[in-house]
């Protein structure tokens, strides 16, 4: 059957990348079709239900700034929220929060089905209609054929999934769910390279065999941090704490026992695992002179007695599963509800994309997520987003959009892919960013929110908050620099009262905020604002504490005290944006380039970078190789 509608973009997958994606293409005015397996796992986590943490809440924060979802979703399930790095510098601070798995679902399907020119539809894609080289629909299992202008795949961990545990394997997207093998088989006579990586989850653990007495409780923060720029801690559910607990020796010993039978040390695995999230048995093989590791014992939910234990992923045959818990503090008698399990997936080379997350060989088609050979929901969320909005886009035949690496973390994640690759499952962390102290969790509605409403993708409500948070930005910033303290004066004598810090010269309060000693919070004290018209209402909570004051006093501190670092790295970025101007052509002559080692000239044919500045991020090409290739260009220019 045909069925009766052409759709402007067609969504394959609800999960983190396919959730935004629709709801981006739907919030542009775009005919969207979200197509996936079961309308009841939309916005499932298949792993932990935690979002944010170090490097991954500045993508939250990004999606959010964009006008998405899972910001919002995760003020409205988060049961624990934290402030990791607090201690450190704004640029590595990063918002986390354990959430509730049901109320996370819940706020996901509520936003999709209230998202206007969104239909949702309950079935397997099976196949692309490709015309030439360019995607024309999609046909369901059942062979109902959707034509559509622009296609989004986000088929997460699914394609030609294998679960594993022990020496067993079966077939499946993730537990519980159906694999996804005719469309696995359909990509694979695509022109597009494809690899095996496999990723795992711990086993569940019921919290009514645990004994919490002998762990360590891990609260949340005060004040609870929130995570959406329109976030308010009145969304929030109730709090509960975390938990920690060790493995030692025994469990070590439990984990080398089992070994013979793990498939990832039989050879039975061949995908490559997260390096950054590994195993327990990875983690035990890796580094075999530690005699214990962290495990963090993470409530699933509010209304569930399901424990997570976050540290101990495992592929392990289910005896030594049970006999490893156990041998853990706190475990002795527990009582597993679910195996831990590792799953091995297709996912595409990214190198075959363009930076609008579109393939480059056959057009109109887009792939976002864990096929990307990426890990995470946050990681997912962003290329969601990204390739929702250029889809929708290409459909109103507009230029497409991405941001640059000095914009956005999404624009670091999507250009390490396109320009590098992976061979592993790729995680944002802080450090791959080189503009960190542009790029804070605190600042991205600032980097993107105007973009984000020029585009399409933010509506009058959030337009109006961010208007009215800049305007009090901008008025407070007014104030203190009009609000002068002379020497002997009556606020000079407080000042000193408050900060410890003598007064010289006739000095206004922004000055004085230049200061490594001195708080914004300590001027409030001295000369406390007014409470901004446009703020009135917003971001207050029951306590009565104004998120959004906070935040303003936490702007101005932050621009005043990093102005010079952010200067630098503005500089920086100019001299770069020059050599990302410098296109280098698709059928560029790399052999031609004279004094190119032959190892950097076949990294650049392998790479295919699009600009000089791309072809200096790939591991290996040195700024020699890059002043070669400028003069090269500049001869044949
Ligand atoms: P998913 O969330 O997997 O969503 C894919 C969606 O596509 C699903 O709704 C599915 O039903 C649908 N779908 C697939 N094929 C089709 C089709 N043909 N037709 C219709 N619908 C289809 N991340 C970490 O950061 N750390 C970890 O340790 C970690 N461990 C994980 C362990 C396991 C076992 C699994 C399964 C995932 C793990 N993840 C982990 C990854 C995290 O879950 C993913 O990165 C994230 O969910 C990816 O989002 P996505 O939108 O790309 O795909």
């Amino acid at each position: 059957m045909h069925y009766p509608k052409t759709y402007d973009v067609i969504v394959i997958g609800g999960g983190h990348a396919g959730t935004e994606a629709a709801l981006a293409a739907a919030r542009m005015g775009c005919a969207t079709l979200l197509l996936t397996h079961n309308v009841e796992t939309l916005g499932q986590m298949s792993c932990n239900p935690a979002i944010g943490g170090i490097g991954k809440s500045h993508l939250v924060k990004e999606i959010d700034a964009l006008g998405g979802a899972m910001a919002l979703a995760t003020d409205r399930a988060g049961i624990q929220f934290r402030v990791l790095n607090s201690r450190k510098g704004p640029a590595v601070r990063a918002t986390r929060a354990q959430a509730d798995r049901a109320l996370y679902k819940a706020a996901i399907r509520a936003v999709l089905e209230n998202q206007a020119n969104l239909d949702i539809f309950q079935q397997a894609a099976d196949d692309l209609v490709v015309v030439g080289e360019t995607v024309k629909g999609v046909v369901t299992q059942t062979g109902i054929r959707f034509s559509t202008k622009t296609v989004v795949l986000t088929t997460g961990t699914f394609l030609g999934g294998t679960i594993h545990i022990g020496m067993e394997n079966h077939r499946g997207g993730r537990a519980g769910d159906p694999p996804s093998i005719a469309l696995a088989q359909r990509l694979r006579e695509l022109p597009l390279r494809v690899g095996r990586l496999k990723t795992g989850t711990p086993p569940r653990i019921d919290a009514k065999s645990v004994d919490f007495s002998v762990m360590q409780a891990q609260p949340g923060d005060t004040p609870r941090p929130v995570m959406s720029f329109l976030g308010s801690r009145d969304l929030h559910p109730e709090q509960v704490n975390c938990w920690i607990t060790h493995t030692n020796l025994q469990t070590h010993d439990i984990i080398r026992g089992g070994l013979d039978r793990s498939p990832m040390y039989t050879g039975v695995i061949e995908g490559v695992g997260p390096r950054y999230c590994p195993s327990i048995e990875d983690k035990i093989h890796r580094f075999a002179d530690k005699d214990s590791h962290q495990v963090f014992i993470e409530p699933e939910g509010l209304n569930t007695h399901e424990l997570y234990p976050n540290g101990i992923s495992t592929s392990l045959p289910f005896d030594v599963q049970l006999a490893l818990v156990r041998s853990i503090r706190g475990m002795e008698h527990a009582h597993i509800t679910r195996p831990g399990y590792a799953i091995e997936y297709d996912y595409f080379n990214p190198q075959d994309l363009q930076h609008t997350l579109e393939t480059k060989v056959i057009r109109n088609l887009f792939f976002a997520g864990q096929i990307n050979g990426t890990t995470g929901y946050e990681e997912a969320g962003a290329q969601g987003l990204l390739a929702g909005l250029n889809a929708g886009l290409r459909a109103q035949e507009k230029e497409g959009w991405y941001p640059t690496r000095d914009q956005a973390y999404t624009g670091v994640l999507v250009d390490d892919l396109i320009t590098l690759g992976t061979r592993e499952p790729y995680r944002m962390f802080t450090s791959r960013a080189e503009y960190r102290l542009m790029l804070r969790e605190d600042n991205a509605d600032t980097r993107l929110t105007e973009k984000g409403r020029e585009l399409g993708l933010v509506d009058d409500a959030r337009w109006a908050a961010f208007c009215a948070k800049q305007e009090a930005i901008a008025a407070e910033t007014a104030r203190l620099k009009a609000t002068w303290a002379h020497p002997g004066s009556a606020l000079a004598a407080r000042f000193s009262e408050l900060t410890g810090q003598e007064l010289s010269r006739e000095s206004h309060l922004l000055d004085l905020l230049k200061r490594p000693q001195v708080s914004y919070a300590q001027l409030a004290e001295l000369s406390p604002p007014a409470r901004p018209d446009a703020l009135q209402g917003a971001g207050q909570d029951a306590a009565g504490q104004g998120i959004a004051e906070q935040i303003v006093g936490e702007q101005i501190e932050i621009a005043v005290k990093y102005a010079g670092y952010v200067d630098r790295q503005g500089e920086e970025v100019e001299r770069l944006r020059l050599q990302e101007g410098l296109a280098l052509p698709s059928g560029f002559d790399y052999d031609a380039v004279k004094g190119l080692s032959n190892e950097v000239r076949q990294k650049l044919k392998d790479g295919r970078p699009e600009t000089l500045a791309q072809a200096g991020r790939i591991p290996g090409v040195t700024p020699a190789a890059v002043s070669l290739l400028m003069i090269t260009l500049k001869k044949q220019g």
